[in-house]
């Protein structure tokens, strides 16, 4: 069981920021409007995110490591259409097969927030405000063949920070912070807060997080085709850069990877962008989730569509539209 626990992590957890992306989700999932991080040797010794989500009762702190064990969903037909983040139950428990993981939580109806050290199995009372912490520590400890595929502390945390970017663009409704080593490295505040003026919540978070003259130089996307809605920015051709890696696309809220969207997305500039440059662009896809399969690798940055040629048309569309390009 110990062994195939461990297979089941690598899956899982390939690096600290992998750790970083599925306590996000789960911090997201629980409805946290204020989410920190912080990290001791790029994550490798600490990885603590702390938010102020709805917390697990005491009684529930054991059964949230456990394998398969989620409070997500409950029946099969419910996978069809999952709007949280997390469903596989899988992420805690695998962080607990490759670390040493303590989980700090206090719902609101507690008066006392519980601490449950995974190792030992103990539980006990500790100071805490409403929502959770958990403690990563000492990733790969027990598997030093793994700990040697880590990169410097430079680029684990570099890969870090990466994992937060992605969900602060999709989120200006929550506040993040980065403490690497006692400093904070990067703070995004909330734009969009209840009862205030939410105009351009977006356009400010993306501009915090990834500079203002990138959001000067972009243009605005709003497209629907059929049950495909397509927003966000994209940069114009002029402004667009030879590094590859300033490309954020989500559906349904959820930052993945595609190369059917890469596609439509260089189909649209094709005929501005020349060579080698790449365009910087944050695409917001929805779709009736029942037309895409968020199942499909466990570290959910893949997906599949049921009609890929419908996401390929609206994404073009949307861009070329955006772009004012003439259509091909
Ligand atoms: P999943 O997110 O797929 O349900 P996880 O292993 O990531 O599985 O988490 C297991 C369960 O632990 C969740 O279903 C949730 O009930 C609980 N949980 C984990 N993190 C938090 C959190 N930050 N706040 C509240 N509940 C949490
Ligand atoms: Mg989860």
């Amino acid at each position: 069981d110990e062994l195939i626990s461990q297979i089941a992590a690598g899956e899982v957890v390939e690096r600290p920021a992998s750790v970083v992306r599925e306590l996000l989700d789960n911090a997201l999932d629980a409805g946290a409007t204020h989410i920190t991080v912080r990290l001791l040797a790029g994550g490798v010794r600490l990885i603590a995110v702390e938010d102020n989500g709805c917390g697990i009762p005491h009684t529930e702190l054991a059964l949230a490591l456990r394998r398969h064990a989620t409070s997500k969903i409950s029946s099969l037909h419910e996978l069809e259409t999952v709007a949280t983040m997390g469903f596989r139950g899988e992420a805690l428990a695998a962080i607990c097969a490759v670390s040493e993981t303590a989980l700090l939580s206090r719902p609101p109806e507690q008066d006392s927030a519980f601490l449950l050290d995974a190792r030992s199995g103990e539980v006990r009372p500790v100071a805490r405000s409403q929502g959770t912490t958990v403690e990563v520590k000492e990733l790969f400890y027990s598997t030093p063949a793994r700990r040697k595929f880590l990169k410097s502390d430079a680029t684990e945390l570099a890969h870090c920070i990466e994992a937060v970017r992605r969900q602060a663009l999709a989120r200006p409704d929550v506040g993040f912070a980065i403490w690497h080593e006692g400093k904070l490295v990067e703070q995004w505040r909330a734009t969009l807060v209840p009862g205030q003026e939410g105009k351009d919540a977006l356009a400010r978070r993306l501009g915090d997080v990834l500079k203002q003259d990138w959001v000067a130089q972009s243009t605005a996307v709003q497209y629907t085709q059929g049950l495909v809605t397509v927003t966000g920015r994209v940069g114009l051709p002029e402004a667009a850069r030879t590094r590859p890696d300033q490309q954020f696309v989500y559906v349904n809220g959820r930052f993945i990877r595609d190369k059917i969207i890469t596609h439509a997305v260089r189909s649209a500039y094709e005929d501005v962008l020349h060579g080698q440059r790449q365009p910087v662009y944050v695409l917001y896809i929805d779709i009736d989730p029942a037309r895409v399969d968020v199942n499909v690798h466990p570290t959910k940055i893949e997906v599949r569509f049921r009609d890929s040629r419908e996401v390929h048309q609206a994404v073009r569309h949307a861009i070329e539209n955006a772009l004012a390009l003439p259509r091909a």
